[in-house]
């Protein structure tokens, strides 16, 4: 049996405004608002986890630690022996808070920075730098685990370097590099594939250099990319359907965090119901490139980012 993790949005509440925001709930008109009450979102995931014995769920928003109910959600996955993670730009984590969540049963910390540069930070995101440092000292200091991640825009590519390094001297374990996705990110945001490339490579040489774990958490498509210019850089295949799932703060699954399309209601269908219905087979026909389904890169890419090509 394969143990998927899912992503779970507890809010669609954000107090920063990044201009690359995938949430797919922003630009889709009429996408469901609102957000279930803790007790009924505990019966969900107590009948998920029953269901689909995750290996893991993590929460994210919007901005989680915004959510009234988080540490509770925390206790209650927690509490069914399935690991937790917290997705976060991490503004208001300071040690106290960082303390109480590792208690409730967060073991691993996803923090958002995408540049050292200040000014650079403000105008991407309304964020400050000095906030992730802070909130990266907080989840040290309290025994969990911290991985950044980095928004791929063109603006950031020429500082890459210098956030690889700062986030090495800070003692982070790992750094997840995502090019950005979803219909929301303006043209001038985008970087050009070669663009793209260049600036992995060079992460791949600070890699090597210090031992840095560096993730693509959305494929570079073998086809389209020379995966030999970075050879220390993991890839992970596209997880939609497959490894990875996400939940709306409504209840409502979605094969891909960055698609609006809802593949259904976890408060009215078991998830082995909808894990086979044909919004998830017509997902996993949608390769990226016509010739996918022949390619011998397929079980390491599993076809592409499809929100990407949009
Ligand atoms: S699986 Fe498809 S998208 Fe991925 S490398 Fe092969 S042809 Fe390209
Ligand atoms: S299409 Fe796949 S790789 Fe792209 S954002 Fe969705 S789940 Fe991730």
């Amino acid at each position: 049996m394969s143990h998927p993790s899912f992503l779970l949005e507890l809010t669609h509440r954000c107090d920063l405004s990044c201009a690359y925001c995938y949430g797919p709930w922003k630009s889709t008109a009429g996408y469901p608002q609102g957000e279930l009450p803790t007790s009924r979102l505990k019966e969900l995931i107590d009948q998920l986890i029953d269901d689909a014995a995750p290996r893991s769920i993590t929460l994210m928003g919007g901005e989680p630690l915004l959510s009234e109910h988080l540490l509770e959600i925390a206790s209650a996955v927690a509490k069914r022996q399935v690991k937790v993670g917290l997705s976060t730009h991490g503004r208001a984590l300071d040690r106290a808070l960082a303390d109480r969540l590792v208690r409730a049963g967060v073991g691993h910390f996803e923090l958002s920075l995408d540049t050292i540069d200040a000014a650079l930070c403000a105008r991407l995101t309304g964020g400050r730098v000095d906030d992730v440092v802070r909130a990266i000292g907080a989840v040290r200091s309290s025994g969990a685990t911290c991985t950044l991640s980095a928004v791929l825009t063109r603006p950031i590519l020429p500082g890459l370097p210098d956030l690889l390094g700062f986030a090495f001297a800070l003692g982070v374990s790992s750094v997840s590099l995502l090019r950005p996705v979803g219909c929301n990110v303006p043209a001038d945001l985008l970087p050009t594939d070669d663009e793209l490339l260049e600036a992995v490579a060079k992460a791949d040489e600070t890699a090597a250099q210090t031992g840095l774990q560096l993730t693509l958490g959305i494929p570079l498509e073998p086809c389209l990319f020379d995966r030999k210019r970075f050879p220390h850089v993991l890839m992970a295949p596209c997880g939609g359907s497959t490894d990875k799932w996400t939940i709306d703060p409504m209840g409502n699954l979605r094969i891909c965090e960055a698609s609006p399309e809802i593949v259904g209601s976890l408060l009215s269908s078991r998830f082995g119901q909808l894990s086979v219905s044909p919004a998830v087979q017509r997902f996993r026909a949608s390769c990226r490139q016509s010739d996918c389904l022949d390619c011998s890169w397929l079980d390491s890419c599993r076809g592409g980012c499809r929100q990407a090509r949009r």
